[in-house]
């Protein structure tokens, strides 16, 4: 690009040199690498407005991060995760109109401003502020906010809860997992299943009614439901990380396992806390539930314990290996 050069008295080529230089910001020196338009020639300092308002707001930017101050670009994040307007934030907050604009655009916000906006980053404490603070908005547009705060606390919660089940069940699927990746809704839906057929159910039980629900329609289809994988313990097959899965479900409220203490004996009893959720099953595999509810309705925890012992991928494996869907070609349900 072309430029006029005082210097050299004409137009000239230019080029763009990093440079450190020293501003002051709120009284205080703060040094940023600056980009500087020259000339190329005699290579004189020219004036980009573009390349000077860049520096300044660098400036501007390492003042903050020196006081851990929020940046510009992370004020806009905040007031976009709501969805309000420039002018809405600062209505929402009580503060003048403009002052949401001029953050944005390089001002130092004061520390309480800083503070607040802070706070508000997270969609709960939006939630209470919203709840417990006269705010200026109109009813309709509180409503609308505390809509957008629902969806942000609820995203927020099921991505912990993903990161989280993701650490302990496979989401590569794999001859182990009956070639599905973990699903998480399919595995509760499993469990939503049997419990309320049996109100008696027991947690032993429900495991082995899973192993083979998974086995079987594997052997049907090449797939299981859930992508569980499933490990040899002495009472029989057991979903790996069990205990975890069900934790998580009762936090969830989807089922919780209730401990009665019957003549000096333990029995883990499986409550569930609503249906199955509709679609959350095909019928074919629905079919498959019914048929294993079906075939071992009769059998107890004992029973079905020692029934699942005489399957050959339970022979073949060891305490704690992981019993491969390969096995489930040798099942036979009558
Ligand atoms: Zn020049």
């Amino acid at each position: 690009m072309k430029n006029y050069c005082e210097e050299c008295g004409r137009e000239v080529e230019t080029k763009i040199i990093v440079k450190n230089e020293e501003y002051t910001v709120c009284g205080e020196q703060v040094m940023v690498e600056a980009r500087v338009l020259t000339c190329a020639e005699c290579g004189e300092e020219l004036f980009s407005e573009e390349l000077d308002n860049e520096t300044l707001l660098s400036a501007y930017n390492e003042y903050r991060k020196r006081h851990r101050l929020l940046s510009a670009e992370e004020i806009k994040e905040i007031r976009e995760q709501y969805q309000l307007s420039q002018r809405g934030f600062a209505k929402l907050l009580n503060w003048g109109d403009k002052t949401i604009y001029r953050y944005e655009n390089g001002s130092i916000q004061d520390k309480a401003h800083n503070s607040l906006m802070l706070f508000l980053r997270e969609p709960e404490n939006m939630r209470i502020y919203l709840n417990e603070n006269e705010v200026l908005l109109a009813e309709r547009q509180k409503a609308r906010l505390l809509a957008v705060v629902d969806k942000l606390i609820n995203n927020e919660k099921r991505h912990t809860e993903q990161r989280f089940l993701e650490a302990f069940f496979d989401t590569t699927p794999s001859e182990d997992t009956g070639y599905k990746a973990f699903d998480y809704d399919k595995a509760c839906a499993m469990v939503l299943f049997f419990a309320n057929k049996n109100t008696n159910l027991l947690k032993t039980k429900l495991m082995k009614l899973l192993n083979y629900s998974d086995m079987i329609f594997y052997k049907e289809n090449g797939v299981s439901i859930s992508g569980m994988k499933y490990a040899h313990l002495p009472y029989g097959p057991v979903p790996v990380n069990f205990d975890i899965l069900l934790g998580t479900m009762e936090a969830d409220h989807i089922a919780r396992i209730e401990v009665i203490y019957d003549n000096g004996y333990e029995r883990h009893q499986v409550i569930p806390e609503g249906d199955v959720p509709i679609n959350a099953l095909s019928e074919a595999e629905l079919a498959v539930l019914d048929r294993i509810y079906k075939k071992f309705e009769n059998y107890g925890s004992a029973e079905i314990s020692n029934y699942s012992h005489k399957e050959k991928g339970y022979i073949r494996t060891k305490i704690g290996e992981v019993i491969s869907y390969s096995y489930a070609k040798d099942i036979e349900l009558d």
